[in-house]
């Protein structure tokens, strides 16, 4: 069991990682990103399906989820994403990837892997841990609950200064696009959908900026870190 989750939900770019990764650092907290869980097996099966093929082979996904790790080590302060050993922090944000993690995220094999590696990773740490089925699925006894909201457009231009530091080129209405195709998916897809936790807050970071969506996040777990345990 974890000892403390901080359990942080929302659709592409509301501000999670970000948020997710500032609260982490402030509390000493493990910071665990599912999202690039589920893009470095997605990455395995673009890898290993080729031929630019863009259709769900589940008899492929179920023979690689047989033979896969996917690890995240903490590295020089920093969240490193290895898959089958191998660094793939870069390559797991490339539109290719984008475009074709809410299918493979779809599959519940996929899920099912995916939950089990992510209760292990937290295994006896306080951790903060981000994505879209945090709150309702992986960990449903979270300590706090978030859930993350912002408007679209804000959304996109985060993404794009995101893609802009690691020197990733991207056009502006394919990412707003990209987005709102992800949420869609995400949202409607039949195992674990993206859906706010009926006891999570709200947190909307459209007009926040990076520190005071840091900071209001901090003092909710800050405050529920003093309270006492229910009994
Ligand atoms: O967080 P990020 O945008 O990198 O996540 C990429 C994709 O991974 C999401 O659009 C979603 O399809 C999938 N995902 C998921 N469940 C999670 C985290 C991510 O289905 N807990």
């Amino acid at each position: 069991m974890a000892r403390f989750v901080v359990a942080i939900d929302g659709g592409a770019g509301s501000g999670k990682s970000t948020t997710a990764k500032g609260v982490a650092k402030r509390l000493d907290f493990f910071y665990i990103d599912t999202g690039a869980m589920y893009r470095a097996f997605t990455l395995k099966y673009l890898r290993s399906s080729g031929s630019g093929s863009r259709k769900v082979d589940i008899d492929l996904i179920r023979r690689l989820l047989r033979d896969t790790t996917v690890d995240l080590r903490k590295e020089d302060n920093e969240m490193k994403v290895y898959l089958d050993n191998e660094d793939v922090s870069l390559a797991i944000r490339t539109p290719e990837v984008s475009d074709f993690v809410s299918q493979v995220s779809a599959i519940s094999e996929v899920r099912d892997w995916m939950v089990k590696r992510q209760r292990e990773v937290a295994e006896g740490k306080n951790v903060v841990c981000e994505g879209r089925d945090i709150g309702t699925v992986v960990f449903p006894d979270a300590q706090v609950k978030i859930f993350m909201v912002a408007e679209v457009e804000v959304r996109a231009a985060r993404r794009l200064r995101e893609l802009g530091e690691k020197h990733m080129n991207a056009d502006e209405n394919e990412v707003m696009e990209n987005i709102r195709f992800r949420d869609k998916y995400d949202s409607e897809r039949e195992h674990s959908p993206l859906r706010r936790a009926n006891d999570a807050i709200v947190v909307d970071t459209t007009n926040l900026t990076i520190e005071e969506e840091i900071e209001q996040v901090k003092a909710i777990v800050e405050k529920r870190l003093a309270a006492p345990e229910p009994s």
